[in-house]
């Protein structure tokens, strides 16, 4: 946790909580007969033993960034002054601007949200999740599972538009339906009220629909403020190098609020909303501080969870222009996507429990060294994916 570094370290953090992780929060969280307890970052207590010295319930802005005499602002009054500071604010939802002031509209991003939502969802009723993503379709996998009657709305034509390929998605959409949920595509929402104690959502077909609770998830947006007041670059995120250095060569940033160039496909700057992503660049930022130079992340990598089935994707999916699929046998299936020169840059797996994991871990070391394997062999379970890697 500290790298080797023996001086003060001072974590600031607006939550009133110990760092906790944040995928619980849609998945076991909200399942019926589980609670909303935090599960730590550090889980043997290592910020107690480190030494490190935490500010739960404080928010964090920069004095004088890149001058003498820099110091992190609390928002109690209190000034640190630092030698080197990184910035892990993270994200925070894209918030509807027609939902402002509507009570029964739930978020989703910690664990008081989490706290709300579950017991909304333990009322039963009918349940309306705006936004067709990871998190709007766990929470909808979620709300089955307590009995509530589900209908999804996204304005795009597929769910999971944006991180999955055509073929999931039509598959996580027949998961979906076939446990019961509605979904509604290239569906848009044109107003939302209350009447009494119920949200009634005007849909741009001319339809209203009356439901118990709205769970909006359509997106989320980087938390660059104080980068922003400090004066640093701004890209989609907090802008970092390949070593997370912002334009503050004083100050790094990591995880969800940075966008950074990515190696592999030819440093094309991306920012990341997965926990891999941050855990990589936090054990990097460390590395950096302590004076050693790691290799950043090659690959990125998500997963997500719905009902009894695992979704996993390696890679960036628009990176591929030919898909080759892998049918792994139970309902399980693999599309690796490949360039237009054969590079492959992405897999994309989804079945029950665990069965892409393995050949999903094989192809991500295939992506990171640019492999070029026959489509004909990936497409075949019988050919093993280890021994493309010997080649
Ligand atoms: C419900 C949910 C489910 C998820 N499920 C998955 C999953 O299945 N798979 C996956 O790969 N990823 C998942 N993720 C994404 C993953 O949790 C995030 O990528 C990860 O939490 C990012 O970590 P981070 O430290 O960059 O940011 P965060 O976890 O957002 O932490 C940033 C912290 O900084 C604080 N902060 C912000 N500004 C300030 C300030 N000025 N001063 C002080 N503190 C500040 C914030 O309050 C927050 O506590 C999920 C996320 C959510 C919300």
């Amino acid at each position: 946790m500290r790298g080797g570094y023996a001086g003060p370290i001072h974590l600031v953090g607006e939550e009133t909580v110990q760092p906790y992780e944040r995928p619980p929060l849609s998945k076991a969280h909200l399942e019926p007969g589980g609670e909303v307890a935090p599960v730590p970052i550090d889980g043997q207590g290592l910020l107690q033993t480190s030494g490190i010295i935490h500010y739960p319930g404080l928010e964090g802005s920069c004095d004088r960034p890149g001058r003498d005499g820099a110091e992190l602002i609390l928002s109690n009054g209190l000034r640190l002054a630092y030698g080197r500071l990184v910035l892990a604010t993270g994200a925070s939802p894209r918030r509807l601007p027609m939902a402002e002031g509507l009570s029964g509209v739930h978020y989703l991003r910690s664990l008081a949200d989490a706290a709300a939502l579950r017991a909304a969802l333990a009322r039963g009723g009918d349940i309306a999740v705006i936004g067709a993503g990871f998190i709007g379709l766990e929470v909808a996998a979620a709300a089955r599972a307590h009995g509530c009657s589900v209908t999804v709305i996204e304005p795009r034509d597929r769910i999971l538009a944006r991180g999955a390929d055509p073929y999931i998605s039509g598959a996580v959409a027949r998961l979906h339906r076939a446990r019961g949920v509605t979904i509604l595509v290239s569906t848009g929402l044109s107003a939302l009220r209350n009447e009494g104690a119920l949200v009634v959502l005007s849909l741009s077909d001319g339809r209203e629909m009356r439901v118990d609770a709205v769970i909006v998830g359509i997106g989320a947006v980087p938390n660059t403020a104080p980068a922003a007041a400090a004066g640093l670059a701004i890209d989609d995120g907090i802008a970092v190098d390949k070593a997370l250095s912002t334009s503050d060569p004083q100050i790094l940033a990591a995880g969800d609020c940075c966008s950074f160039p990515l190696a592999v496909y030819g440093n094309r700057r991306v920012r990341l909303e997965s926990w891999r992503n941050a855990r990589d660049q936090a054990v990097q930022a460390v590395a950096i501080l302590s004076c050693a130079s790691p290799a950043p992340p090659p690959v990125p990598w998500f997963w997500s969870d719905q009902y009894d089935h695992t979704l996993q994707v390696a890679g960036l999916v628009d990176e591929g222009k030919t898909h080759v699929c892998r049918d792994l046998g139970k309902g399980a299936f693999i599309n690796f996507h490949l360039s237009a020169g054969g590079v492959l840059v992405a897999a994309c797996g989804f079945g029950p429990g665990q069965y892409v994991a393995r050949d999903i871990r094989l192809a991500e070391m295939l992506i990171a060294r640019r492999a070029t394997p026959e489509p004909d062999a990936l497409a075949s379970a019988g050919v093993k994916l280890k021994s493309m890697l010997v080649t």
